[in-house]
């Protein structure tokens, strides 16, 4: 929020609504979502997906301890099976996608805090490393000469030019993630093809998620490993039984080399219109307990309703814990009386 133009007296009323909101803030299970730790300004691919740097990782850590009971996931799946109304603040501390940071950077933090988290992986790039599909696309956008980019089948061409990098990578995403019409590995050497990149090597994807040993290792030191399907393709996109083959096959992926349950999953990107109904029974039938959005809210009451599409918030853009307080206070309603 910019308040500039605001009078001192202004922004003094502002922060104590904002304070006195927080410290009326419901009980329930406030899930909290990480992808990169670091600075965007050292990635060579998508700048969106950092959180916040170490420093302000450090400040949400010491956070959540003084503002809430932090809980394992194995806690939050016996929560959930009392089926009751949460009168405690709750937060459960959650990773997508296994980049590397998140063993070098998040987990010794989280570690030396006394403090765990769920760290949600992709089978199919931990089995073969690679360049997820959104870092391409980021990769692509700073590598075209192109102003715009349009595949034959889309209405019109999306802007790549214009604006901060990280807006003209979200704009390219957005057209790529709406397209259900083809495969995201076809549709990105569409993208590649039209803007004469495909003819140049992407960087080689060493060291950019984490690899199976790195993995155990924080599995068998307190944290916690979920599966975030086998090719994080969005599984709207797909038919029952391929959403089927992505659940099953990650989970027991994660199991053999893990050597222990996988009771959790998050759906890939997480929006409401990225997973279906069907997509929760299916989360249910391949055996997990708890499922994930991306959807941002508090879990007020846990039971069945919400088993399979629990919200998170996402902690984006190098979020200030005061920030993150907004974000949250913005997701209930409040009566100051
Ligand atoms: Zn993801």
């Amino acid at each position: 929020m910019n308040f500039k133009g605001c009078s001192r007296s202004a922004i003094e009323v502002l922060s104590g609504h904002m304070a006195l909101k927080w410290q009326r803030r419901p009980g329930g299970v406030y899930c909290f979502n990480y992808h990169r730790i670091g600075s965007a300004a050292d990635s060579e691919f998508d700048p969106n997906v950092y959180s916040c740097t170490p420093e302000r990782f450090e400040q949400h850590l010491r956070m959540y301890q003084t503002n809430f009971d932090v809980i394992s996931i194995d806690e939050l799946i016996s929560l959930h099976n009392s089926q009751q109304r949460v009168s405690e603040r709750l937060a459960l501390l959650t990773f997508d996608d296994g980049y590397i940071d998140n063993y070098q950077l998040a987990y010794p933090m989280l570690k030396s805090a006394g403090l765990t988290a769920v760290f949600f992986v992709s089978t199919d790039y931990i089995d073969k490393p690679q360049i997820p599909w959104w870092d391409e696309v980021g990769w692509i956008v700073r590598h075209s000469g192109n102003a715009s980019v349009k595949l034959a089948h889309w209405p019109s061409a999306i802007n790549i030019v214009d604006g901060a990098i990280g807006m003209r990578v979200r704009r390219l995403l957005k057209a790529v993630k709406q397209d259900n019409s083809l495969p995201m590995e076809e549709k990105l050497k569409q993208v590649k093809v039209a803007l004469q990149l495909d003819h140049i090597g992407m960087p080689e994807p060493t060291e950019l998620l984490v690899n199976w040993q790195q993995l155990k290792e924080m599995a068998d030191n307190g944290m916690h490993i979920g599966s975030h399907t086998l090719s994080h393709n969005i599984l709207a996109h797909l038919t029952p039984e391929q959403q089927l083959v992505e659940l099953t096959q990650s989970k027991q992926r994660l199991e053999t080399m893990l050597h222990r349950e996988i009771l959790s999953v998050a759906y890939p990107v997480g929006g409401s219109d990225t997973f279906t109904r069907n997509t929760l029974n299916v989360a249910q039938q391949a055996g997990y307990k708890l499922a994930f959005t991306f959807i941002p809210g508090i879990n007020a009451k846990l039971g069945f309703d919400n088993r399979y599409s629990l919200c998170r918030f996402s902690i984006d853009e190098n979020a200030s814990v005061w920030q993150l307080k907004q974000m949250v206070n913005k997701s209930f309603s409040f009566m100051s009386n």
